[in-house]
């Protein structure tokens, strides 16, 4: 997973409520899950560019799949996973080579198929974001997605991000599982 901070608007009021109204943030999310993006298009308030999975080609190496890293350090669950994954990728190449087109070859991609995508949202909403996203009861991708975001927001503007920084940053909590 990467995060990049593609844009801002560098904050020149002190007023944090103010600043969190009239300041916006464009994030580059990288190397995430569908399972991931799905949720994290659930914000309402964000300007969401995902990538197509009806332009992206398998034949070029275009996409992966995001392992869960309990399932990784679990030796045997992660060879069904593996094994999965290479029967799914080798239907997806029989589908192409029918002729079916990638719009429908793709509805077999599963959860785990690896995207990315461009968001903004003022500084409000990414607090709100945060909120939500940076709680232990939040999932571990999506989390993690939000705990570098509000690392990187903190960063620019920790006038308005403090209160998050001091509940998620300064003590993280441990993981919860469900
Ligand atoms: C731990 C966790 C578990 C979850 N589990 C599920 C689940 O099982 N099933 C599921 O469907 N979702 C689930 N969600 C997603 C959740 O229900 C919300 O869709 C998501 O968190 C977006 O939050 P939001 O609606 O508050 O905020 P956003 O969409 O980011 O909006 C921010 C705020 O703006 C305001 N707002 C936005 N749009 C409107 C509107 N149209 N009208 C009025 N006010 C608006 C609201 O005050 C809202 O809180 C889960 C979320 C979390 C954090």
């Amino acid at each position: 997973m990467k995060v990049t901070l593609l844009a801002y608007t560098q904050p020149v009021i002190n007023e944090p409520a103010l600043a969190a109204d009239h300041n916006t943030a464009t994030f580059l999310i990288e190397g995430i899950s569908r399972a991931a993006t799905h949720q994290i298009v659930r914000h309402r308030l964000a300007s969401v560019s995902q990538e197509s999975q009806r332009y992206v080609d398998l034949d070029k190496g275009g996409w992966g799949f995001i392992m869960p890293p309990a399932i990784a350090a679990n030796p045997e669950a992660r060879p069904i996973l593996d094994r999965a994954w290479e029967d799914l990728t080798a239907a997806y190449r029989a589908l192409r080579a029918l002729g079916i087109r990638k719009e429908d070859a793709r509805f077999l991609l599963p959860n785990a198929a690896e995207t990315r995508l461009v968001l903004t949202m003022n500084f409000r909403a990414w607090a709100h974001f945060c909120w939500m996203r940076c709680d232990r009861a939040a999932q571990w991708e999506i989390r993690a997605v939000a705990l570098e975001i509000l690392r990187q927001l903190h960063a620019l503007a920790p006038g308005v991000f403090a209160e998050l920084a001091a509940t998620f940053l300064d003590s993280p909590q441990p993981e919860h599982h469900p």
